[in-house]
């Protein structure tokens, strides 16, 4: 059975065609642009030297989506013969709100829930339904399989998702933390408990995925009891342009300081902030680092506070689970920094961790990173949400 996963933005697109009878990738590939002058679809097939570069106006996610398939049929770059070869479409979805624990076929009625869904992700949910729609246009007999970002934390407890704010913001709007990045921290504990060689049902996880975006979860027998985003993926770790947590009463205190309207402070908190706005050098690690390396002290500072931050959360999981078996990086800070890795885990010897300075000279590998006589095991584990969603999709459509 071959699944195509699709993850829909406002403007761009990225897929992959993996073969679930081995889980490869048979291509994937990336179109930007979409709806804007410039439009781009760069697509990779192993073994193809350099990529299959389609530059032509595609003024929407249908016409995205016939580039995409065109290039996945293509004889000479292409993975499979026919559009028939495609038994299912999965496709990520932001956010499912309460009503999403699992993926789900993408019926119409599923699809009008997930429209409910809306105003809790304005920027997300729209573009991954304007995937769903142009691909039930194209392949109208291919099943459809919506995974969502938010399900794997809807295990979380009422104490843990709930604010301190009056409940009925909660009955009435929906305000709650519902939690990101589910489909990563599901697979990467998922991961750990093989490598363990232990059932998840019999360990304590913490997973650090640190990427651009930023979340930490708190995964006990395999079901998450907390994580560090909320109601939107702005709470939490300071990332690359998020602020993460902070005093909420900053925000009425800067918009009069800085005369900002609501658009003004948003911006600010989402685009402005994190590593960038603390250093005004970059939103990526290794501009950081480098900066860091050349005597930068703002730089400097920005690094400690972030590797602070993610310390402050691991205490935070460890002490509401009682414990720790393991604790989990990944994405692509988790997965690619070094000294950031060396920075969260020193000092934690009271906690059981102890990180082994020559394993964890490694980037982009699954391994064990932590001393032999570490009580807690850090594992460094390449997230992969695609293969995640292809399983699931597989699952539903048969
Ligand atoms: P992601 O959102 O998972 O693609 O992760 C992107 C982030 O990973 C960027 O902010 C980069 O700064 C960071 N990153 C990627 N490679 C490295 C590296 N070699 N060292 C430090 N950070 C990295």
């Amino acid at each position: 059975m071959k699944v195509l996963v699709l993850n829909c933005g406002s403007s761009s697109l990225k897929y992959q065609l993996i073969d679930m009878n081995n889980e490869s990738v048979l291509c994937k590939g990336l179109v930007e642009r979409i709806g804007i002058e410039g439009s781009i679809l760069k697509h990779e097939k192993d073994g193809l030297e350099g990529k299959y570069i389609v530059e032509q106006p595609m003024k929407d996610h249908k016409d995205a989506i016939n580039h995409v398939l065109t290039a996945v049929i293509h004889p000479e770059v292409g993975a499979v013969k026919e559009m028939k070869e495609i038994d299912a479409v999965g496709h990520r979805i932001v956010h499912g709100g309460e009503k999403f624990a699992s993926s789900a076929l993408l019926t119409d009625e599923v699809i009008n829930v997930i429209n409910e869904c809306v105003e809790l992700a304005p920027l997300h949910n729209p573009a991954n339904l304007m995937g769903v729609e142009a691909c039930k246009a194209i392949l109208p007999d291919v099943p459809q399989v919506g995974v969502f970002d938010t399900a794997f934390h809807q295990t979380m407890p009422q104490k843990s998702f709930l604010y301190g704010l009056p409940y009925e913001l909660y009955t009435k709007y929906g305000v709650r933390r519902y939690g990101f990045h589910g489909t990563s921290h599901m697979y990467v504990s998922e991961r750990a408990a093989e490598m363990i060689g232990k059932p998840i049902e019999e360990l304590k996880i913490i997973t650090c995925h640190l990427g651009n975006g930023a979340s930490i979860s708190a995964v006990d027998s395999g079901k998450c009891i907390d994580t560090s985003m909320g109601l939107t993926p702005l709470e939490g770790l300071i990332m690359g342009t998020r602020c993460g947590d902070i005093d909420p009463a900053i925000v009425p205190f800067i918009m009069k300081k800085k005369g900002l309207d609501i658009d003004g402070i948003d911006k600010l908190m989402n685009k402005q902030s994190g590593v960038y706005g603390m250093t005004g050098i970059s939103s990526d690690f290794r501009d950081i680092e480098d900066a860091a390396k050349d005597g930068n002290e703002l730089a400097k500072v920005a690094l400690e506070a972030y590797a602070h931050k993610v310390k402050k959360y691991i205490g935070a999981y460890t002490s509401i689970m009682n414990g720790v078996d393991a604790i989990v990086f990944t994405a692509g800070l988790g997965e690619n920094g070094i000294s950031m890795r060396e920075m969260i885990c020193k000092d934690m010897d009271f906690f059981g961790v102890k990180l082994s300075s020559e394993k964890n000279n490694v980037r982009g590998k699954e391994t064990v990173i932590s001393s032999d006589d570490s009580r807690v095991k850090v594992l460094l584990i390449p997230t992969n949400e695609e293969l995640m969603i292809a399983r699931d999709t597989l699952k539903l459509a048969k």
